[in-house]
């Protein structure tokens, strides 16, 4: 059973990665993010505690997820790729494996109300579907940026909650929901609980929604020991806020021999304005109560992320990237959305599996690795692509 470790990477008592993370926030939240905290310090390493998310995660969510090796495009490359099947998991992606636990800590704390915000709606679907689950009252604003095309998870989410709460909103990406979502948390800490979807926010979030994911590098490290009998030569995972990358580097970035590789959205290119590449364009800056690296302008205004995934569009990233980056413990790329839409394509028609928009980022990467001939990767395919038919059938001049 999956049980955290304390790892060289934790952050300082306050959630320091280095000048990185922290918790930058109004003085009426404390009082909430340190009972939070208090509460995880005593629980991460308890076995009740993960006894309880292990249950979920086998019974509900299906896991250990798959590690599978993708015969075709290996043949193709001439390396040997295998492909974590965090689309697999019930809701299509990743994102659950952290909501499940956040959850749970929530029914711990007595809150019965949730708030969460969301982006590409793969976190709402997953917070509302646990809330069903538990028994909680879920909140979401939802970004109108993302509404259109992302209309299956706004029917998702509206078949899953009951009583949805509007919340009031005036978002129009993922940066102006988490403003909103934190917004609508300062006022009611006392009995709502804040799902954050991502390695990002105040301090304990970052830990500990890296924590949450961990299981994923975890299985994917004893799963490929048992299949190759040694580890991979680099892990590939695309980059939102960094959850996916984290959970899956977390279990590798000890090992000299391993590169981990995070992709991050390059639009319509790094050159342009048009991309979410916080940590290769971005400079380091305070958004959503934490310090990292951001998309902004001279005079600090944050800058508009685009991609063609809705769940890479953040002008942020967090605070542990931005500290693996100057590390140098981590290598940092990125992937336009024509690369990423060719792979979408490509990983569809030779291993026929439809990867997520985001997730194409990471296949990508596989054409553009140097000296790939010989090599044993493993990519994260963080979710799959349903959510995305729609926006590819348009690209994609579908009739
Ligand atoms: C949300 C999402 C991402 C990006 O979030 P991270 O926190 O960077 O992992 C990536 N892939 C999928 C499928 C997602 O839903």
């Amino acid at each position: 059973m999956y049980i955290p470790t304390p790892s060289s990477f934790d952050p300082d008592h306050r959630g320091h990665f280095g000048m990185f993370g922290g918790r930058y926030v109004p003085e009426t939240l404390m009082p909430a993010l340190l009972e939070l905290h208090s509460e995880y310090e005593k629980i991460r390493f308890e076995k009740n505690f993960w006894t309880e998310v292990d249950y979920y995660l086998k019974d509900y969510v299906g896991r250990p997820s798959p590690l599978y090796f993708a015969h075709n495009i290996s043949r193709e490359l001439g390396a040997r790729i295998y492909l974590k099947r965090e689309d697999l998991n019930h809701t299509g992606a990743h994102k659950v494996n952290n909501v499940i636990a956040q959850g749970l800590m929530a029914k711990r704390l007595g809150k019965k109300k949730i708030i969460a915000e969301t982006g590409a709606g793969q976190h709402g679907v997953a917070t509302a579907t646990i809330c069903a689950l538990l028994g909680l009252e879920c909140e979401i604003p939802m970004c109108a940026k993302d509404l259109a095309p992302q209309q299956l998870n706004l029917l998702r989410r509206k078949l899953l909650c009951a009583k949805p709460k509007a919340v009031q909103s005036g978002s129009r990406t993922l940066k102006d929901a988490m403003n909103d979502a934190i917004r609508h948390w300062v006022t009611h800490a006392r009995d709502t609980f804040y799902i954050i979807g991502t390695v990002a926010g105040p301090h304990p979030y970052p830990m500990m929604v890296r924590d949450f994911q961990a299981i994923i590098g975890w299985e994917a490290r004893r799963q490929i020991l048992e299949k190759e009998n040694r580890l991979p030569d680099s892990v590939i995972a695309c980059i939102g806020g960094g959850s996916n990358a984290i959970g899956m580097f977390q279990h590798f970035l000890e090992d000299e021999s391993v590169t981990c590789i995070g992709i991050e959205a390059g639009g319509l290119g790094v050159e342009s304005t048009q991309h979410g590449a916080s940590l290769l364009k971005g400079r380091p800056g305070v958004l959503h109560g934490q310090m990292s690296y951001l998309l902004q302008n001279d005079d600090g205004q944050i800058l508009e992320a685009h991609s063609i995934s809705a769940g890479l569009d953040y002008p942020g990233i967090g605070p542990e990237h931005a500290f693996h980056k100057e590390n140098r413990s981590v290598h940092y790329d990125n992937i336009t959305d024509d690369e990423a839409l060719d792979a979408f394509v490509w990983l569809s028609q030779k291993e026929g599996i439809i990867p997520a928009f985001e997730s194409a980022h990471a296949v990508a990467y596989l054409k553009k690795l140097p000296d790939i001939a010989g090599q044993l990767v493993i990519v994260n395919l963080s979710g799959r692509g349903d959510k995305d038919m729609m926006q590819a059938k348009e690209l994609l001049h579908f009739d």
